[in-house]
């Protein structure tokens, strides 16, 4: 039975059925330790970002730098799924996100229902799902679906995709293509 054990190679192709079902094609598994922590990223979260204090799976409604690296610990694989995106302005970036993460947290829901009990989906950007966040997790309106981007973990995006081979770049101008990533913690 799957579940509660690093996935083996056949159940990595059975779960690869399951992304391209969902039409993910481009992904990467990395071993759960591959995640990089960093208080920094946190640091950026409350000082520099503007959904700080807005967004119910934003900091501060989000565990403590510490748990969040203890919850990654308690998994032995993860598969991050790339998302590239450009867009004419800024605004134009929430409904694709939003569609996008409707589709991740199905994902999360189809994994989970094949036996992987632990599967836990990162989106690739704060949670779009309403056009006015509730800002907490007491008052969000989609408690079941509704999950946190890897940064609001303290997941340092730039150094573990980039130790998966994957790009990503610091943009300067909404034009540029972005370069997303979704992470699925899976056991
Ligand atoms: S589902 Fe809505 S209320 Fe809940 S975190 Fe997402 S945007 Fe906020």
């Amino acid at each position: 039975m799957p579940g509660g054990r690093a996935p083996t190679i056949t159940d990595r192709i059975r779960l690869e059925e399951i992304f391209a079902r969902f039409n993910f094609t481009d992904y990467r598994w990395i071993e759960a330790t591959q995640i990089v922590v960093a208080n920094w990223v946190r640091f950026k979260c409350i000082f520099g970002c503007s959904s700080y204090g807005k967004k119910g799976t934003c900091p501060p409604q989000v565990p403590p730098v510490e748990e969040c690296r203890s919850f990654f610990s308690e998994y032995s694989d993860a598969v991050i799924f790339h998302f590239t995106k450009q867009v004419d302005s800024p605004e134009d970036r929430i409904p694709w996100s939003r569609e996008v993460s409707k589709e991740l947290i199905r994902l999360e829901n189809e994994v989970f229902r094949s036996g992987y009990y632990k599967a836990f989906m990162l989106f690739m950007d704060e949670c779009r799902f309403c056009v006015n966040c509730a800002g907490s997790r007491e008052g969000c309106i989609n408690k079941s679906d509704a999950r946190p981007g890897p940064e609001s973990l303290a997941v340092d995006v730039f150094s573990t995709v980039r130790s998966a081979g994957y790009p990503i770049e610091v943009l300067s101008d909404y034009n540029q293509e972005m370069n997303r990533y979704a992470f699925l913690m899976i056991e």
